[in-house]
């Protein structure tokens, strides 16, 4: 079987910043906490854990030591409450994500009424609600959008983590409706980058793997550019979830991880994946 493999596998720069933070907070000493996850990748938390970043999971349980926000960031009124009880914080919100969330704001400050593409519930969601309140709707799909009520002045952001193609179709969709329409494209590099690659990918290949957090945004949209085109497509978290049927009848196959997906995992992944390659061919030694 041939394996194609994305350029950009393991950690975004914003990923590998918060996950540096939390180990070096950890390492200093006292008890550390993340508020939920720190990360959307539940093996690397699980190693957190080891060394000693603990995950609460109510703001009510940071009581002391040292609060790490985790890279999706975290609502203003919880920074308030920890440091009200005297707990280090350390921000390892990624700056991608300040940047839109800055970008957002900025656009409500213009008088726009704003739609932001996102996943309902996700951190960098839930931060953007506390900042603007009624003059943002959350949207997840095109469905969605189409059902939101507009004003003549609308102004278009979205999670970092979304798709573009999701973008693409919203914006279309809305400019139709509406007198002014601004779009101001919040999508994180890291992101589209790899959502491009893959895009690419699915066009060589039988079958596509994708290898990141199931609870991972950016890694499900990977997934959907598969399913979109048709591909048979495996996500999976870890090299054990992997079935050799999967694999047959397939020539060649896409491999592509998620922006939070480390290179431990991958370097697994692709063992496993040679071993399936060595058991089922003719000319396994
Ligand atoms: S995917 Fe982009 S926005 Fe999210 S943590 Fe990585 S660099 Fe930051």
């Amino acid at each position: 079987m041939k394996i194609v493999m994305a350029k950009h596998m393991g950690f975004c720069g914003g990923v590998r910043r918060a996950v540096d933070m939390a180990e070096q907070a950890a390492r200093s000493g006292g008890p550390v906490h993340t508020l939920g996850p720190l990360i959307h990748n539940p093996q690397v938390v699980e190693r957190l854990q080891q060394t000693g970043v603990n995950v609460a999971a109510q703001p009510t349980e940071l009581d002391a030591g040292t609060f790490v926000v985790s890279a999706y960031g975290v609502e203003h009124a919880v920074l308030d409450e920890v440091r009200a009880r005297g707990m280090a914080v350390v921000d390892a919100t990624c700056p991608v994500v300040l940047r839109a969330h800055a970008m957002a704001e900025k656009l409500a400050s213009e008088g726009y009424q704003i739609i932001c593409l996102g996943d309902h519930g996700h951190p960098e969601m839930i931060t953007l609600k506390e900042m603007l309140g009624d003059r943002v709707t959350i949207v997840h799909t095109r469905e969605e959008a189409a059902k939101v009520k507009v004003a003549q002045r609308l102004g278009v952001v979205t999670q970092t983590t979304q798709s573009m193609e999701n973008l693409r179709l919203i914006v279309g969709d809305l400019a139709l409706r509406v007198k002014e329409l601004k779009v101001l494209n919040t999508l994180c590099p890291a992101i589209t980058v790899r959502q491009d690659e893959t895009n690419a990918i699915v066009e060589q290949v039988d079958a596509l793997l994708v290898i990141g957090g199931l609870g991972s945004s950016n890694t499900t949209r990977l997934a959907e550019i598969g399913r979109a085109r048709g591909l048979p497509t495996y996500h999976v978290e870890t090299a054990g979830e992997i079935a050799p049927e999967w694999f047959h009848g397939v020539e060649t196959l896409g491999v592509v991880s998620g922006a939070s997906t480390p290179e431990w995992i991958i370097q697994d992944v692709m063992h496993r994946l040679d071993a399936i390659g060595n058991a089922g061919s003719p000319h396994a030694h």
